[in-house]
């Protein structure tokens, strides 16, 4: 009798979902938003870009795929692209006007609401990192400037001198900038989905070339940049940020599925044709808590990809 209760017990707990399989695990990358056409790019650059994006995703699927958490794949995802010189992330951040490298990064996790974000920072080799000690560690939400970098440091994070942040490329722009007053994007962010169902995303960048020093962008802000609610989605943007700290763009997604039940692709559409009829440029990569993923823009490429248990790794540049 005693063991035909355990048997029904654990019957019962098998069809609650105690042994459920059923639940979709993967991750979407963006790799920044702008004019990236067929016409400008090489063989080699495209090459290249294909190599890091695809790493970057087989180390968040590798994590996820183990079992491990949404927060830690974004977080080692938004390290690997940091590190890559082809990226505006960590190292080959573009230049502020002042010809120094400041960056921006943000992390939020969907099942407790819990964020961090850094702002400004010009010493921390994984702005990323120094983003989840914010949310860990203390009891804020963003730090900036001066006060971020100690906080990254007295944390043990590994600490660089800015010029490590400097590559030819992203000085040269700055130049081709200061004559034509023209942004560069190339933002890189992360939403994740593990298997227990909860979502994170994280937002890391230099921000815009030229920009004036001290200026801070969409992508440390929570509910701009970056956004993450089992509720809803995860959301991560690149674009000019002034644009997407004014219209919220990141919680309006989520706002969006909440109040009006759209699914994650309308929203995120929605959101990005208000970016256009209000004259920004940008697009966002999102996905629900069931995996379903959107990834629209209003430039001419976006670099992107995604790898979700279910499907193949795929990575995409341009409209097409
Ligand atoms: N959104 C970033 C910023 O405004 C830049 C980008 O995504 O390219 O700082």
């Amino acid at each position: 009798m005693k063991k035909y209760i355990l048997l029904l017990t654990a019957l019962f707990f098998l069809s609650c979902g105690g042994g459920k399989t059923d639940q979709r695990f993967g991750l979407v990358i963006h790799g920044g938003a702008g004019t990236i056409t067929r016409e400008n790019m090489s063989a080699e650059k495209e090459a290249a870009y294909r190599v890091e994006l695809t790493a970057a995703l087989k180390t968040g699927y590798a994590i996820l795929d183990n079992g491990g958490s949404s927060l830690d794949a974004v977080e080692a995802v938004v390290r690997v692209m940091e590190d890559s010189p082809l990226f505006n992330a960590g190292k080959g951040a573009v230049f502020t006007g002042a010809g120094t490298n400041e960056l921006d990064a943000s992390i939020m996790d969907g099942a407790t609401h819990q964020a961090g974000a850094v702002a400004g920072v010009k010493t921390v080799k994984n702005p990323i990192s120094a983003a989840r000690k914010v949310m860990e560690e203390t009891w804020h939400v963003l730090l900036a400037g001066d006060g971020a970098d100690a906080f990254a440091e007295e944390q043990g994070l590994e600490i660089v001198p800015n010029s490590y942040f400097h590559t030819e490329r992203r000085f040269k722009s700055l130049l081709k900038a200061k004559e034509k007053e023209m942004e560069k994007h190339g933002t890189v962010g992360c939403v994740a989905l593990d298997k227990h169902g909860n979502l994170a995303a994280g937002t890391s960048t230099g921000g815009l070339t030229n920009k004036r020093w001290g200026r801070v962008g969409d992508s440390p802000i929570i509910g701009a940049g970056t956004y993450a609610s089992n509720e809803t989605c995860g959301v991560s943007g690149t674009g000019q940020g002034e644009y997407f700290i004014r219209s919220s763009m990141a919680y309006d997604i989520a706002a969006q599925m909440e109040y009006n039940e759209k699914s994650v692709k309308d929203a995120a559409q929605a959101v990005i044709d208000k970016l256009t009829e209000r004259g920004g440029t940008g697009g966002v990569i999102a996905m629900d808590g069931k995996g379903n993923i959107a990834v629209p823009f209003n430039t001419e490429g976006m670099y992107r990809g995604f790898y979700m248990n279910d499907g193949e790794l795929t990575v995409k540049i341009y409209k097409d």
